[in-house]
């Protein structure tokens, strides 16, 4: 058994780790390029969301590098997500590709039905080594969160375009390929420590803006056009609104590992959004309001075109912009974006925010 998984922005870090602590054979799909997503676009449906395109398209050119099993997350209603498994499983056996798929969807009601799936993939290993493996993984996903937390800060700051980049890249490899609890501690603090010593110009103006939106849309540089680089090189410091290990968290392991750096978007959400919409879209409602309250500049929500949890999500931030007087941003990415047209958008976007703090000083002195 080969195993592959799609590629969401640096997942497949925590995902390879875990499949690798327990001695399984892993193929990690090269990274999304224009091939992958040609691929995804000639042979899924039109309407798809885009995220289905990428993830077929990883899944083809995985199985070109021998794969043969394929492991993804399982979802419910309201949208199509928890379609998607199956539309994938059908689209590949129609082109011919014999892919035996496990979904794991989180086990809200059939325990039984997902310990099975587990164990066709764990086959002997233990379930202790399985504990083990999780929290190894888990542990990764933090590290790529830590560094990237650190990475949005600095990158506006940076003495020298790139060093933050160039630092940030060595360390994603760096914790790929930490074997053990020790090694990987080792490659994060020396990761973060690298960072700390890179020269800044700490009285440089910084306009704060929290990206809100879609997981995929948010986590995969490849679909947004590496939107976090460019913001930084504008002197935006980013926060997004999702982050790997809180996904992790919140939604496979349905938070049995806490994460304290999850906002209570529920109740932040409540005069606005009061139940789930599918997908993301009541977190992007909640981290609206929350990133207001804690007084950043501006927001930009990020979506794959069609995407019906954010569009629900979309209508409902006019109001929260209203309310809370704070500039949002929405772009819808599909198979024809490109980064000229975001560049411009981004750049007349974080002008407004600073043409409003402008007026704002003027009007205090
Ligand atoms: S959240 Fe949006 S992009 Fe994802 S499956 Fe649902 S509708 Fe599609």
């Amino acid at each position: 058994m080969k195993l592959t998984f799609p590629h969401m922005g640096n997942m497949y870090i925590p995902v390879k780790g875990l499949l690798e602590y327990l001695d399984l054979e892993v193929v990690v799909p090269p990274f999304s390029t224009k091939k992958t997503l040609e691929l995804g676009v000639k042979y899924s449906p039109e309407f798809a969301c885009l995220p289905l395109k990428i993830n077929l398209g990883n899944f083809i050119e995985a199985r070109e590098l021998g794969a043969d099993t394929i492991i993804m997350a399982g979802g419910v209603g309201p949208c199509r997500f928890g379609l998607y498994a199956q539309v994938e499983k059908e689209i590949l056996q129609d082109l011919g590709y014999d892919f035996e798929t496990l979904v794991l969807e989180p086990p809200d009601k059939h325990f039984g039905q997902f310990i099975a799936r587990v164990k066709r993939i764990i086959g002997s290993n233990s379930w202790w080594k399985v504990m083990e493996a999780i929290k190894f993984a888990y542990r990764k996903s933090y590290a790529v969160d830590m560094v990237e937390r650190k990475v949005q800060k600095l990158r506006p700051l940076e003495k020298k375009p790139g060093t933050v980049d160039m630092i940030y890249k060595h360390a994603l490899n760096s914790i790929d390929n930490a074997q053990s609890f020790s090694t990987l501690e080792e490659a994060t603090s020396l990761s973060l420590l690298k960072l700390d010593q890179v020269p800044i110009e700490s009285d440089r103006e910084v306009i704060k803006i929290g990206l809100i939106g879609e997981i995929y849309t948010l986590l995969e540089p490849f679909v947004n056009l590496d939107i976090e680089k460019e913001l930084g090189k504008l002197g935006v410091e980013v926060t997004r609104s999702l982050y790997l290990s809180e996904w992790i968290s919140s939604h496979l392991l349905k938070n049995l590992i806490t994460d304290e750096n999850i906002k209570p978007f529920r109740d932040l959400a409540k005069p606005y959004l009061n139940y789930f919409v599918g997908g993301h879209g009541w977190e992007t409602v909640g981290y609206a309001v929350g990133f207001s309250q804690e007084g950043y500049h501006g927001l930009i929500q990020l979506a794959p075109l069609t995407c019906m949890p954010e569009i629900v999500a979309h209508n409902i931030l006019g109001k929260v912009k209203e309310d809370c007087q704070i500039p949002i941003l929405t772009i819808y990415l599909d198979e024809h974006s490109g980064k000229a047209g975001l560049i411009t958008r981004i750049e007349a976007f974080v002008d407004l925010i600073r043409r409003q703090l402008e007026t704002q000083r003027r009007l205090a002195r």
